[in-house]
């Protein structure tokens, strides 16, 4: 993959992901993101069975980062279980359209989920994390209370994992505990910084 519109001479350790005059165009507060290439995605986890089987993928490098996480963690005794990795603009356009339906209007679903090709699973450097002793608290507010969050607040960061929408976030997204994005190297902060500045 390469970054065309990425200045050389902007150093990734003095990049700002908190960029607010950016003169991207944004989505109800999302910014644009390309799909990951295929071959750069590996599984790190399997849901359900069948038809139903869904098979969670990253970004080899983040994979490779969460996997150390999730033993990292098993030993001081938490079960952190990966629930959606990437995804296709394809599939995001699907859960978009459930959303619009449930909330009413796509103002309203942006808040809990970003239009196709505005959301960070495209890239293949974001992970919704479960505790595996929880599973009901899946994508809810409450995962907050789990054992699982609160060691990843504490140890995220060691792995290179960081809260993408934290309460009051600037984007003016909903608060999502459970959602992480990978920015522990210079590739995977480029990408999230190129979001930011790229002109549409
Ligand atoms: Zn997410």
């Amino acid at each position: 993959m390469s970054f065309p519109e990425f200045s050389p001479k902007v150093k990734p350790q003095n990049l700002d992901l908190n960029l607010k005059n950016t003169q991207v165009k944004t989505k109800y507060g999302h910014f644009p993101y390309e799909e990951s290439d295929a071959n750069e995605l590996m599984i790190v986890s399997v849901w359900g069975e069948g038809e139903n089987q869904r098979l969670q993928k990253l970004n080899i490098e983040v994979a490779t980062e969460l996997i150390k996480l999730i033993s990292t963690a098993r030993r001081d005794g938490i079960w952190i279980f990966p629930v959606s990795g990437f995804r296709s603009i394809d599939y995001q356009r699907k859960l978009f359209e459930k959303q619009i339906l449930k909330k009413g209007t796509p103002e309203a679903a942006a808040k809990l989920t970003a239009p196709p090709g505005y959301s960070e699973h495209h890239t293949g450097y974001t992970i919704d994390l479960g505790d595996g002793n929880f599973p009901q608290l899946d994508i809810t507010e409450e995962f907050a209370q789990t054992p699982a969050f609160k060691w990843l607040k504490i140890h995220g960061k060691d792995f290179g994992f960081e809260l993408s929408f934290p309460k009051d976030n600037f984007q003016g997204i909903d608060y999502e505990p459970w959602h992480w994005r990978y920015i522990g190297s210079p590739k995977a902060k480029e990408i999230f910084h190129i979001a930011r500045i790229k002109k549409n």
